[in-house]
């Protein structure tokens, strides 16, 4: 582990709680942009762009915006997961996406994974 992913006790339940909600705002439905995938360099700065415009609390317009979704997107053999993201810091279970840095879980996934 690096020393840039040591996050304080403080700094894990904050996360937890964020995390948590999240998964709460998921599970009830909430109804994400999941595709078009955004594959292509134009796609990305589009939504990138979107992202940028929002408050940094706005978990709710960030998630439809970046299409969360709480499982994997895609076929088995070619899944696209938080855990398998150039994003995603696994011991902090954290995207660091400039535009989203949310405590995310590691089965989740959304449009603009990276491997
Ligand atoms: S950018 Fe990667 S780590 Fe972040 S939410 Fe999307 S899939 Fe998960």
């Amino acid at each position: 582990m690096s020393e840039e992913d040591v996050v304080s006790p403080e700094q894990q339940a904050e996360d937890s709680t964020v995390r948590k909600e999240l998964e709460k705002r998921l599970s009830n439905g909430l109804q994400t942009e999941i595709e078009p995938r955004a594959y292509s360099h134009e796609e990305i700065l589009e939504l990138v762009a979107r992202l940028q415009d929002l408050s940094e609390a706005d978990y709710d317009s960030m998630m439809v915006i970046a299409g969360f979704t709480i499982k994997p997107y895609g076929e088995e053999d070619d899944e696209q997961a938080c855990e398998t993201c150039m994003y995603y810091k696994v011991h902090r279970k954290f995207c660091e996406l400039p535009e989203l840095m949310l405590p995310v879980e590691p089965e989740w996934s959304c449009r603009l994974w990276r491997i």
